[in-house]
Protein backbone atom coordinates (compact mmCIF):
# COMPACT_ATOMS: atom_id res chain seq x y z
CA UNK A 1 0.00 0.00 0.00
CA UNK A 2 1.55 3.73 -0.89
CA UNK A 3 1.74 6.46 1.79
CA UNK A 4 -1.10 8.64 1.63
CA UNK A 5 -0.33 11.89 -0.61
CA UNK A 6 0.14 14.31 2.13
CA UNK A 7 0.71 17.61 -0.07
CA UNK A 8 -2.89 16.77 -1.73
CA UNK A 9 -4.48 16.76 1.59
CA UNK A 10 -2.30 20.07 2.25
CA UNK A 11 -3.78 21.29 -1.02
CA UNK A 12 -7.26 20.34 -0.26
CA UNK A 13 -7.28 21.63 3.29
CA UNK A 14 -5.80 25.45 1.92
CA UNK A 15 -8.82 25.36 -0.68
CA UNK A 16 -11.32 24.94 2.22
CA UNK A 17 -9.72 26.91 4.31
CA UNK A 18 -9.61 24.85 7.17
CA UNK A 19 -7.63 25.61 10.61
CA UNK A 20 -8.14 22.40 12.93
CA UNK A 21 -8.77 18.73 11.43
CA UNK A 22 -10.09 15.83 13.11
CA UNK A 23 -7.84 12.75 11.29
CA UNK A 24 -9.58 9.30 11.24
CA UNK A 25 -7.01 6.10 9.89
CA UNK A 26 -7.98 2.98 9.15
CA UNK A 27 -5.94 0.43 11.58
CA UNK A 28 -4.00 -0.48 9.24
CA UNK A 29 -2.17 2.93 8.40
CA UNK A 30 -2.32 3.39 12.35
CA UNK A 31 1.56 2.69 12.54
CA UNK A 32 1.59 5.90 10.01
CA UNK A 33 -0.07 8.22 12.49
CA UNK A 34 3.17 10.03 14.02
CA UNK A 35 4.23 10.75 10.20
CA UNK A 36 0.71 12.18 9.18
CA UNK A 37 0.07 13.60 12.35
CA UNK A 38 3.78 15.97 12.42
CA UNK A 39 3.20 16.56 8.71
CA UNK A 40 -0.10 17.87 8.96
CA UNK A 41 0.44 19.99 12.28
CA UNK A 42 3.70 21.82 10.44
CA UNK A 43 0.49 23.78 9.61
CA UNK A 44 -2.91 23.00 10.95
CA UNK A 45 -4.08 21.98 14.37
CA UNK A 46 -4.70 18.03 14.39
CA UNK A 47 -6.53 15.18 16.96
CA UNK A 48 -6.59 11.83 15.43
CA UNK A 49 -9.40 9.65 16.32
CA UNK A 50 -8.09 6.50 18.41
CA UNK A 51 -11.01 4.35 17.10
CA UNK A 52 -10.98 2.16 14.06
CA UNK A 53 -12.93 3.13 10.89
CA UNK A 54 -14.12 0.75 8.74
CA UNK A 55 -15.94 2.79 5.93
CA UNK A 56 -17.27 6.36 4.76
CA UNK A 57 -20.03 5.41 6.40
CA UNK A 58 -18.12 6.48 9.84
CA UNK A 59 -17.28 9.24 10.78
CA UNK A 60 -17.67 9.38 14.44
CA UNK A 61 -19.80 11.05 16.84
CA UNK A 62 -20.74 14.77 17.57
CA UNK A 63 -18.31 15.20 20.43
CA UNK A 64 -14.83 13.73 18.35
CA UNK A 65 -16.24 16.69 15.29
CA UNK A 66 -17.77 18.79 16.82
CA UNK A 67 -15.19 21.67 17.16
CA UNK A 68 -13.09 21.26 13.83
CA UNK A 69 -13.11 22.73 10.60
CA UNK A 70 -12.74 19.64 8.43
CA UNK A 71 -12.81 15.71 8.30
CA UNK A 72 -9.82 14.05 6.96
CA UNK A 73 -10.67 10.35 6.58
CA UNK A 74 -8.36 8.31 4.87
CA UNK A 75 -8.50 4.73 2.50
CA UNK A 76 -12.13 5.16 1.98
CA UNK A 77 -14.05 6.60 -0.96
CA UNK A 78 -16.87 9.45 -0.43
CA UNK A 79 -20.90 7.57 -0.14
CA UNK A 80 -22.58 10.58 -2.08
CA UNK A 81 -26.11 9.91 -0.79
CA UNK A 82 -24.63 10.23 2.69
CA UNK A 83 -25.43 14.12 4.67
CA UNK A 84 -22.04 14.16 6.50
CA UNK A 85 -22.21 16.63 9.28
CA UNK A 86 -18.78 18.33 8.14
CA UNK A 87 -16.63 18.99 5.41
CA UNK A 88 -14.62 15.65 4.44
CA UNK A 89 -11.81 15.06 2.77
CA UNK A 90 -11.85 11.02 1.61
CA UNK A 91 -8.07 10.21 0.35
CA UNK A 92 -8.21 7.28 -0.77
CA UNK A 93 -4.85 5.19 -2.01
CA UNK A 94 -4.28 2.26 -3.62
CA UNK A 95 -2.72 -1.40 -3.48
CA UNK A 96 0.87 -0.62 -5.00
CA UNK A 97 2.41 -3.35 -6.69
CA UNK A 98 2.23 -3.57 -10.79
CA UNK A 99 0.26 -6.73 -11.62
CA UNK A 100 2.16 -9.26 -14.02
CA UNK A 101 -1.05 -10.65 -14.91
CA UNK A 102 0.39 -12.92 -17.18
CA UNK A 103 1.22 -15.07 -14.54
CA UNK A 104 -2.42 -15.74 -13.83
CA UNK A 105 -3.76 -18.96 -15.33
CA UNK A 106 -7.52 -18.03 -16.74
CA UNK A 107 -8.18 -22.00 -17.37
CA UNK A 108 -10.89 -21.44 -14.45
CA UNK A 109 -12.72 -18.94 -16.76
CA UNK A 110 -13.17 -21.38 -19.44
CA UNK A 111 -16.73 -21.15 -20.94
CA UNK A 112 -17.76 -17.86 -19.55
CA UNK A 113 -17.44 -15.27 -21.92
CA UNK A 114 -19.18 -11.74 -20.80
CA UNK A 115 -17.51 -11.07 -17.26
CA UNK A 116 -19.00 -8.63 -14.60
CA UNK A 117 -15.44 -7.03 -13.77
CA UNK A 118 -15.58 -5.60 -9.47
CA UNK A 119 -13.28 -4.45 -7.50
CA UNK A 120 -12.79 -3.03 -4.01
CA UNK A 121 -11.62 0.49 -3.85
CA UNK A 122 -7.36 -0.27 -3.17
CA UNK A 123 -7.87 -1.99 -6.63
CA UNK A 124 -9.81 0.14 -8.66
CA UNK A 125 -6.80 1.58 -10.61
CA UNK A 126 -6.13 -2.02 -11.25
CA UNK A 127 -9.45 -2.52 -13.21
CA UNK A 128 -8.86 -1.28 -16.44
CA UNK A 129 -5.63 -3.14 -17.12
CA UNK A 130 -7.52 -6.44 -15.65
CA UNK A 131 -9.87 -5.50 -18.11
CA UNK A 132 -7.29 -5.29 -20.99
CA UNK A 133 -6.39 -8.47 -19.99
CA UNK A 134 -9.24 -10.06 -20.51
CA UNK A 135 -10.24 -8.73 -23.69
CA UNK A 136 -7.26 -9.69 -24.94
CA UNK A 137 -7.51 -13.28 -24.28
CA UNK A 138 -10.90 -13.83 -25.95
CA UNK A 139 -13.50 -12.28 -23.01
CA UNK A 140 -15.60 -9.92 -22.65
CA UNK A 141 -15.28 -8.03 -19.12
CA UNK A 142 -18.35 -5.16 -18.51
CA UNK A 143 -18.12 -2.85 -15.57
CA UNK A 144 -21.77 -2.38 -13.91
CA UNK A 145 -23.12 1.23 -12.88
CA UNK A 146 -22.90 1.51 -9.18
CA UNK A 147 -26.18 3.14 -7.25
CA UNK A 148 -26.00 6.40 -5.30
CA UNK A 149 -24.02 5.21 -2.30
CA UNK A 150 -21.24 4.29 -4.18
CA UNK A 151 -18.31 6.36 -5.76
CA UNK A 152 -17.44 4.16 -8.52
CA UNK A 153 -18.75 2.12 -11.53
CA UNK A 154 -17.69 -1.40 -10.77
CA UNK A 155 -16.87 -0.81 -6.98
CA UNK A 156 -18.24 -3.01 -4.31
CA UNK A 157 -18.47 -2.72 -0.08
CA UNK A 158 -19.31 -4.83 2.35
CA UNK A 159 -22.95 -3.50 1.86
CA UNK A 160 -23.86 -2.69 -1.56
CA UNK A 161 -23.09 -5.00 -4.38
CA UNK A 162 -25.52 -2.79 -6.54
CA UNK A 163 -22.29 -2.31 -9.29
CA UNK A 164 -23.07 -6.74 -9.65
CA UNK A 165 -26.54 -6.12 -10.14
CA UNK A 166 -27.07 -3.88 -12.97
CA UNK A 167 -24.97 -5.88 -14.90
CA UNK A 168 -26.56 -8.99 -13.89
CA UNK A 169 -28.95 -9.60 -17.36
CA UNK A 170 -25.47 -9.44 -19.02
CA UNK A 171 -22.79 -11.06 -17.32
CA UNK A 172 -22.01 -15.20 -17.45
CA UNK A 173 -20.19 -14.84 -14.01
CA UNK A 174 -18.20 -12.20 -11.86
CA UNK A 175 -14.86 -11.16 -11.45
CA UNK A 176 -13.92 -9.47 -8.22
CA UNK A 177 -10.46 -7.77 -7.91
CA UNK A 178 -9.41 -8.02 -4.16
CA UNK A 179 -7.58 -10.05 -1.41
CA UNK A 180 -10.53 -10.58 1.64
CA UNK A 181 -13.18 -12.81 0.35
CA UNK A 182 -15.95 -11.48 1.70
CA UNK A 183 -16.81 -8.97 -0.98
CA UNK A 184 -16.74 -12.09 -3.59
CA UNK A 185 -18.67 -14.06 -1.13
CA UNK A 186 -21.06 -11.25 -0.77
CA UNK A 187 -21.41 -10.79 -4.85
CA UNK A 188 -22.20 -14.68 -5.19
CA UNK A 189 -24.92 -14.37 -2.82
CA UNK A 190 -26.36 -11.27 -3.53
CA UNK A 191 -26.05 -11.74 -7.15
CA UNK A 192 -26.79 -15.62 -7.38
CA UNK A 193 -24.62 -15.93 -10.24
CA UNK A 194 -20.97 -17.76 -10.16
CA UNK A 195 -18.02 -15.65 -8.72
CA UNK A 196 -14.43 -16.20 -8.75
CA UNK A 197 -12.05 -13.72 -7.01
CA UNK A 198 -8.49 -12.64 -8.66
CA UNK A 199 -6.55 -12.32 -5.06
CA UNK A 200 -4.18 -10.17 -5.90
CA UNK A 201 -1.41 -11.06 -3.35
CA UNK A 202 -1.49 -14.51 -4.74
CA UNK A 203 -2.11 -13.62 -7.85
CA UNK A 204 -4.22 -16.21 -8.88
CA UNK A 205 -8.34 -16.63 -9.57
CA UNK A 206 -10.24 -19.06 -7.27
CA UNK A 207 -14.32 -19.81 -7.43
CA UNK A 208 -15.99 -18.82 -4.44
CA UNK A 209 -18.44 -21.46 -4.75
CA UNK A 210 -16.93 -23.80 -1.83
CA UNK A 211 -16.11 -20.38 0.14
CA UNK A 212 -20.09 -19.43 0.35
CA UNK A 213 -21.09 -23.05 0.92
CA UNK A 214 -19.42 -22.77 4.03
CA UNK A 215 -20.53 -19.57 4.46
CA UNK A 216 -24.15 -20.55 4.47
CA UNK A 217 -23.87 -23.69 6.10
CA UNK A 218 -22.13 -21.36 9.68
CA UNK A 219 -24.63 -18.86 8.80
CA UNK A 220 -27.91 -21.21 8.84
CA UNK A 221 -26.54 -22.92 11.89
CA UNK A 222 -26.40 -19.58 13.55
CA UNK A 223 -29.90 -18.05 12.28
CA UNK A 224 -31.60 -20.90 13.62
CA UNK A 225 -30.84 -20.56 16.94
CA UNK A 226 -32.76 -17.89 17.09
CA UNK A 227 -36.24 -19.52 15.94
CA UNK A 228 -37.50 -19.81 19.70
CA UNK A 229 -36.70 -16.37 20.16
CA UNK A 230 -38.90 -14.23 21.88
CA UNK A 231 -37.31 -11.24 23.73
CA UNK A 232 -35.54 -9.45 20.55
CA UNK A 233 -33.40 -6.22 20.41
CA UNK A 234 -33.57 -4.34 16.73
CA UNK A 235 -31.04 -2.49 17.15
CA UNK A 236 -30.58 1.44 14.89
CA UNK A 237 -26.43 1.79 14.55
CA UNK A 238 -25.92 5.94 15.02
CA UNK A 239 -23.12 5.94 12.51
CA UNK A 240 -24.06 8.34 9.80
CA UNK A 241 -23.43 6.14 6.78
CA UNK A 242 -25.39 3.08 8.62
CA UNK A 243 -28.46 4.88 10.31
CA UNK A 244 -31.67 2.76 8.96
CA UNK A 245 -34.11 3.65 12.10
CA UNK A 246 -37.07 3.39 10.08
CA UNK A 247 -36.01 -0.13 8.71
CA UNK A 248 -35.87 -0.49 12.90
CA UNK A 249 -39.42 0.28 13.22
CA UNK A 250 -41.01 -1.65 10.68
CA UNK A 251 -38.75 -4.55 12.29
CA UNK A 252 -40.42 -3.67 15.12
CA UNK A 253 -43.71 -3.62 14.24
CA UNK A 254 -43.04 -6.87 12.17
CA UNK A 255 -41.76 -8.41 15.61
CA UNK A 256 -44.69 -7.34 17.78
CA UNK A 257 -47.50 -8.67 14.88
CA UNK A 258 -45.38 -12.09 15.47
CA UNK A 259 -46.37 -12.08 19.04
CA UNK A 260 -42.61 -11.53 20.02
CA UNK A 261 -41.12 -9.07 22.71
CA UNK A 262 -39.14 -6.55 20.97
CA UNK A 263 -37.24 -3.25 21.99
CA UNK A 264 -35.77 -0.66 20.39
CA UNK A 265 -32.13 0.12 20.94
CA UNK A 266 -30.03 2.93 19.71
CA UNK A 267 -26.30 2.40 19.52
CA UNK A 268 -22.85 3.64 17.86
CA UNK A 269 -20.67 1.05 19.55
CA UNK A 270 -22.04 -2.08 19.42
CA UNK A 271 -20.66 -4.21 22.53
CA UNK A 272 -21.96 -8.14 23.40
CA UNK A 273 -21.99 -7.33 26.90
CA UNK A 274 -25.08 -4.95 26.39
CA UNK A 275 -27.12 -7.40 24.86
CA UNK A 276 -26.41 -10.05 27.47
CA UNK A 277 -27.30 -7.42 30.28
CA UNK A 278 -30.48 -6.76 28.62
CA UNK A 279 -31.46 -10.45 28.93
CA UNK A 280 -32.38 -10.90 25.42
CA UNK A 281 -32.67 -14.47 23.18
CA UNK A 282 -31.66 -12.65 19.42
CA UNK A 283 -30.54 -9.39 18.45
CA UNK A 284 -31.65 -7.52 14.78
CA UNK A 285 -29.00 -5.59 13.75
CA UNK A 286 -29.60 -2.65 11.51
CA UNK A 287 -26.18 -1.27 11.13
CA UNK A 288 -23.31 -2.58 9.01
CA UNK A 289 -24.29 -6.19 8.06
CA UNK A 290 -20.48 -7.71 8.57
CA UNK A 291 -21.18 -6.68 12.31
CA UNK A 292 -23.92 -9.69 12.04
CA UNK A 293 -21.79 -11.85 10.43
CA UNK A 294 -17.82 -11.03 11.00
CA UNK A 295 -18.66 -10.69 14.84
CA UNK A 296 -21.08 -13.77 15.25
CA UNK A 297 -18.91 -15.54 17.43
CA UNK A 298 -18.32 -12.79 19.89
CA UNK A 299 -22.24 -12.81 20.71
CA UNK A 300 -23.90 -15.55 23.21
CA UNK A 301 -26.82 -15.04 21.51
CA UNK A 302 -27.72 -14.74 17.85
CA UNK A 303 -27.43 -11.57 15.94
CA UNK A 304 -29.19 -11.59 12.67
CA UNK A 305 -29.14 -9.07 10.10
CA UNK A 306 -32.85 -7.22 8.78
CA UNK A 307 -33.46 -10.39 5.95
CA UNK A 308 -32.30 -13.32 8.37
CA UNK A 309 -34.84 -12.00 10.36
CA UNK A 310 -37.69 -11.74 7.96
CA UNK A 311 -36.86 -15.25 6.57
CA UNK A 312 -35.91 -16.40 9.57
CA UNK A 313 -39.65 -15.42 10.62
CA UNK A 314 -41.72 -16.09 7.72
CA UNK A 315 -42.47 -12.45 7.03
CA UNK A 316 -40.42 -12.46 3.58
CA UNK A 317 -39.68 -15.70 2.09
CA UNK A 318 -37.08 -15.63 -0.62
CA UNK A 319 -36.52 -19.04 -0.83
CA UNK A 320 -32.63 -18.28 -0.71
CA UNK A 321 -30.27 -16.47 1.21
CA UNK A 322 -30.70 -12.46 0.65
CA UNK A 323 -27.98 -10.51 1.67
CA UNK A 324 -28.56 -7.33 3.67
CA UNK A 325 -27.39 -4.37 2.00
CA UNK A 326 -27.69 -0.73 2.66
CA UNK A 327 -28.56 1.23 -0.25
CA UNK A 328 -29.67 4.42 1.37
CA UNK A 329 -29.64 5.84 4.87
CA UNK A 330 -31.46 8.33 7.27
CA UNK A 331 -30.93 11.36 7.94
CA UNK A 332 -29.80 11.80 11.14
CA UNK A 333 -31.86 13.95 13.61
S1 LIG B 1 -21.66 -0.32 6.58
FE1 LIG B 1 -20.07 -1.86 6.94
S2 LIG B 1 -19.68 -2.79 4.96
FE2 LIG B 1 -20.75 -0.87 4.61
S3 LIG B 1 -19.11 0.63 4.27
FE3 LIG B 1 -19.65 0.68 6.44
S4 LIG B 1 -18.20 -0.73 7.42
FE4 LIG B 1 -18.18 -1.17 5.20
Amino acid sequence: MRKPDVQNIINKLNEMGAKKILLQLPDGLKPQAYDLFNALSRQFSVVISSGGFYGACDVGTYEMYSDVDCIVQLGHSIMPNVRYPKPIIFEEFFFENDLDLERISLDILSGYHNIGLLFSIQYMHLAAKVGDFLTGKGFHPIIGKQDERMAYPGQVIGCNFSSAHSISGEVDCYLVVSTGKFHAIGVQLSADKETFILDVNEMRIVSMKDETDRFLRKRYAKISRAVDAKNICVVADTKIGQYRIKLAELLMKQATSLGLNPILLKADDVKPSDYENLRCDAVVFTGCPRVSIDDEDKFSMPILTPPEFQSLFKIKSPGRYVMDEITAVDNMP
